[in-house]
């Protein structure tokens, strides 16, 4: 979904004006969808290293994460080739003992 975000009052926007301008104030509108998705990233990796680097497991993470098994299947079967498989047969475990409890 395409974001704007008026450069004046900093309002959100889910759509676009015309003429690229804010109702509210008549500040300039800018996309910034896919920059906060980085963002987003970012902070979720820097989220992972200092938890990792307190000495949290990778299982910590996944259940501080709230991941379900549905989508820890769909991490694993999708580009997780960054993750080793030891690594990955741990969360495995984690969810083969943790039993269904949705
Ligand atoms: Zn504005």
């Amino acid at each position: 979904m395409r974001k704007y975000i008026c450069t004046i009052c900093n309002t959100d926007f889910d759509m676009t004006t015309p003429d690229d301008t804010c109702p509210n104030c008549g500040g300039r509108l800018e996309k910034v969808g896919k920059a906060r998705t980085e963002l987003i990233k970012a902070e979720q990796q820097l989220f992972g290293f200092v938890a990792s680097s307190k000495g949290d497991s990778i299982v910590d993470l996944v259940s501080a994460m709230k991941l379900t098994q549905e989508e820890w299947n769909k991490l694993r079967d999708g580009d997780a080739s960054y993750m080793p498989d030891g690594l990955k047969q741990l969360v495995d475990e984690y969810f083969t003992t943790k039993g269904e409890d949705i």
